[in-house]
């Protein structure tokens, strides 16, 4: 007999339907593969090096548990930047990717019944930490106002239980970019009903077009001491598996999660923390130039294609790297009359039939969503949406 807990959580919804991409090509058929989170790039130089380094001089030892100083010191210095205000290595902790410094959040901010106000559709990881946490996720739907949450929406879900918001932006999986406004907002609430601000910025590197990706304690300074900024190198740096994030937020917060993250993982791993360091230092922006100008083509190209769908918007595409196909046009007749089949049976007929892998919005609280990542090789992302333009525009 497990846990309780284990029937709070499933297996990641991206990873099963990566999963299913990987086995239908193990099952040898021809699979162009749109579920991952993740940028198709050769390392950073910077990266390279400063790996090969860190091994050559021999480090191997632990490390401060939240990180070097030397890293925790440019790490506050990048958000000092990004922010416009002056932060410090003791509001910094390093972590091991993103998702320890959410879960740590989780595990250090929430009590049980505590309620934490999730805005859908959302990335599948964030109700599944304040779950295992003991609070509880109140979702707010923001499908009517193209997937940025009103203000009058967030408002109604605010109890005296609230202790928190998720502010996800660029969002995944909608690719949304949350204007000022909104952040405003969210901050005078956040203010008002005083609960806290968890603002997950790991996309932030990547906006398009006139979009312009804003920290929510740059609009609100005044919402800093109640914000907790998330971000990570997986994304900006094309680093997934190297597993480097960080949390920024109130010293006496971090020194929590310090102690917090002693009884876990202890530091994360040296090379990756010494190689990051090595690129924070020598970096001189080409490599994310490189990789922004990619994801850049690569979004023109995909939306030129995407044009051709006769029943699917044009999905917004204003930051990260995904396509987020509202197919609610195309499964309203089959609902219709009467049969039940949502987003999962589209990803199921697309691998099937064309060979495209993508993820359901099953996984992220929206049966009427689909989520193609175009962080892949241009030629193959160009055959994957012409095959799936083919499929939707002949589903039945
Ligand atoms: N936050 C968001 C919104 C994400 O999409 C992801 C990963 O996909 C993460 C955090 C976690 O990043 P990592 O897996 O590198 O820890």
């Amino acid at each position: 007999m497990l846990a309780q807990r284990t029937t709070l959580f499933g297996s990641s919804g991206t990873a099963a339907a990566r999963a299913a991409a990987k086995a239908a090509a193990d099952a040898g058929k021809e699979i162009i593969d749109l579920t991952a989170g993740e940028i198709w790039s050769d390392l950073a130089p910077t990266i390279r090096d400063g790996a090969i380094d860190a091994i050559n001089k021999g480090v191997n030892r632990y490390t401060d548990t939240v990180g070097m100083a030397e890293l925790r010191d440019a790490l506050a210095r990048k958000v000092s930047v990004e922010t416009s205000q002056i932060w410090t290595a003791d509001e910094i902790a390093v972590t091991t990717g993103a998702k320890q410094a959410l879960f740590n959040t989780a595990m250090v901010l929430l009590n049980p019944g505590d309620e934490v106000i999730v805005p859908a559709p959302y990335w599948t990881t964030f109700p599944a930490q304040v779950l295992i946490a003991g609070a509880k996720p109140v979702f707010v739907d923001t499908r009517g106002n193209g997937f940025v949450p009103r203000l009058e929406d967030l408002k109604s879900a605010i109890t005296g239980k609230t202790r928190a918001i998720i502010v996800n932006t660029p969002g995944n999986p909608t690719g949304v970019v949350y204007d000022r406004a909104t952040l405003a907002g969210i901050a005078a609430l956040a203010i008002e009903h005083d609960f806290w601000v968890i603002f997950d910025e790991c996309y932030g590197a990547f906006t398009h077009s006139t979009h312009i990706h804003h920290s929510i304690v740059t609009v609100a300074p005044e919402v800093r001491s109640r914000t907790l900024i998330i971000n990570v190198f997986s994304k900006t740096l094309a680093l997934t598996g190297w597993r480097i994030g960080y949390l920024a937020g109130p010293r006496d917060f971090i020194s929590t999660v310090k102690a917090l993250q002693s009884h876990t993982t202890s530091n994360p791993n040296v090379i990756a923390q010494h190689t990051v360091l090595a690129h924070l230092e020598r970096g001189d922006g080409s490599y994310e130039n490189q990789l922004r100008a990619q994801l850049a083509s690569a979004r023109q190209q995909g939306l030129k294609i995407l044009s051709s769908l006769e029943r699917v918007p044009v999905p917004r595409a204003q930051g990260g790297f995904y396509f987020y196909l509202d197919l609610s046009d195309l499964l309203r007749p089959t609902i219709l009359n009467g049969a039940t089949r949502n987003a999962d049976d589209v990803v199921h007929t697309l691998l099937s039939r064309a060979g495209v892998a993508g993820v359901s919005g099953t996984a992220f609280g929206d049966p009427l969503g689909l989520r193609l990542s175009y962080g892949i090789p241009l030629d193959r992302l160009k055959a994957g949406l012409g095959q799936l333009v083919e499929t939707l525009n002949a589903w039945e």
